[in-house]
């Protein structure tokens, strides 16, 4: 039977709020419009629009997805960043809008690299999962030849997919390994290092959403007992991979900013260490 894409909305928003699924009204217009490869505020201009049986039914299905707990990105396959649009699976992290606060900085900080150096500028981003990280710096200093290293070989290939569609695959390099081993000797020092590592707790892995535990790879979120198991081995690397005047930007969790804080201070060599908030107001990034 043919329904207009009004009625769908409406009944599937029903199904998701029925199904204790949180923002029902905007995943059922991204699930829609995806499928109808539409912006989703054409779906409005759209609204008596009929469908035939067979988008019904695609359209049916996706529900279905979301009802079972499975994130909206995994379903549609991307998830924006930046204002561009990565390619996501299950083997890699959904990207986070918190985490644009770390390209903030690093395009600012490679500004003023770049008016004190002439060469391209060497970046270095850890745990780079889908790219995003990455690719969004390497789109946005046109000097910068990027570095993005992952533990997971099935991760890379969806990072080196993502650089590929933002044609900077020719200025981004992927090597698998754990955080900056794999690159320690084989380059030259970065003017920029970023990294998104695993910081969520045990305790707050247990209070995550079904959603999350289930489909997003635990190996991209948990940090151990307290969050910090990679962030804390990872700074003891920074200054072998660190070029004089470089800048190293870490994401944190909401309690961990001052330890991680400590850690870089103790560790020694930097010449100055401190703290950005999010939009939230979190403290989210240390550098
Ligand atoms: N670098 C990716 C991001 O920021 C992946 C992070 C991760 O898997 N921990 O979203």
């Amino acid at each position: 039977m043919s329904q207009t894409i009004g009625e769908l909305l409406r009944r599937a928003v029903g199904d998701l709020q029925g199904g204790g699924i949180a923002e029902p009204q905007a995943a059922a217009e991204v699930l829609l419009a995806d499928l109808l490869d539409l912006p989703r505020l054409s779906l409005f201009l759209d609204i008596h629009r009929g469908l035939n049986p067979l988008q019904c039914d695609a359209y049916a299905a996706r529900i279905w997805r979301r009802l079972q707990g499975e994130p909206v990105q995994y379903i549609v396959g991307t998830q924006e960043f930046w204002s561009l649009s990565f390619a996501v699976t299950p083997a890699v992290l959904v990207p986070r809008p918190e985490t644009e606060l770390l390209v903030e900085y690093g395009v600012k900080h490679a500004r003023q690299w770049l008016s004190h150096h002439r060469a391209a500028m060497p970046v270095l981003d850890v745990g780079t999962g889908s790219g995003n990280l990455a690719i969004s710096l390497a789109h946005a200093v046109p000097q910068s030849r990027v570095w993005g290293v992952d533990i997971s070989w099935d991760a890379l290939q969806v990072a080196r997919l993502n650089a590929r569609s933002h044609t900077v695959a020719d200025r981004v390099r992927w090597i698998q390994g754990d955080l900056s081993t794999p690159i320690r000797k084989t380059v030259p020092t970065f003017a920029l290092c970023t990294a998104n590592l695993p910081y969520v707790t045990t305790a707050e892995w247990e209070r995550l959403p079904r959603d999350i535990k289930a489909y997003e790879p635990a190996l991209a979120l948990c940090g151990g007992e307290d969050g910090l198991d990679l962030i804390r081995r990872f700074v003891t690397m920074v200054p072998d991979v660190l070029a004089s005047g470089g800048l190293v930007l870490l994401e944190v969790g909401w309690q961990q900013a001052k330890t991680v804080v400590d850690m870089l201070e103790q560790q020694g060599g930097f010449i100055d260490v401190g703290v950005e908030r999010d939009l939230a107001g979190i403290d989210r990034a240390v550098w």
